[in-house]
């Protein structure tokens, strides 16, 4: 496709882009559809598919690591038990509904964060692990807070009502820092 030619300049046939730079202009243009196909030579298809199978072969390491890791947090909240209480709404489900959710953003936990068996809580599936995450909700002082978050709705407003001033099991000396950091992160 055309880039970046000045206003005189003539077109007389297509200025093939590098993968690269055809990806950003679809991104600016909205040009992504399945009108538009891309010139692309044989030779960069060839590159494009062997750097995809590079990527998804450390995408699988990354994601069955993420797992395992996970896997550990959890097996440390709940054990062998198989139900298990969410530390917001405190209703009792299956442990396959409970997230082993981090307190403190897992992207930004310093690597001895990332090893403290403190950084998690149970949260359910159900509502509040997804209140939790997106900052609608967080804890102050021990007690669940509404962080007074937009967009909203009449629906969501009532769930966090519910949950709103429900202490939280898991504040404690070791976790206040976590709890303080996704409160002001939030704000
Ligand atoms: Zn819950």
């Amino acid at each position: 496709m055309v880039v970046g030619y000045a206003e005189n300049y003539i077109i007389q046939g297509f200025n093939v882009l590098k993968p690269e730079q055809s990806v950003s202009v679809m991104r600016a243009f909205d040009l992504e559809s399945e009108v538009f196909i891309e010139e692309i030579t044989t030779d960069v298809f060839e590159e494009v598919l062997f750097n995809l199978e590079a990527l998804e072969e450390t995408e699988t390491a990354i994601t069955s690591s993420r797992r395992l890791e996970q896997g550990y947090l959890k097996k440390n909240l709940f054990g062998k038990r198989i139900i298990g209480s969410c530390a917001c709404c405190k209703k009792e489900y299956p442990v396959s509904y409970l997230i082993t959710a981090h307190i403190k953003k897992r992207a930004f936990c310093q690597p001895h964060e990332k090893r403290d068996l403190n950084v998690v809580m149970p949260m359910c599936r159900l509502g509040c692990d997804e209140l939790f995450e997106k900052g609608y909700i967080s804890v102050l002082d021990g007690l669940f807070v509404d962080m007074l978050k937009t967009p909203n709705s009449v629906e969501l407003q009532n769930f966090i009502n519910e949950v709103s001033g429900n202490t939280c099991e898991y504040y404690k000396e070791e976790t206040q820092s976590y709890f303080e950091w996704h409160y002001d992160h939030h704000q």
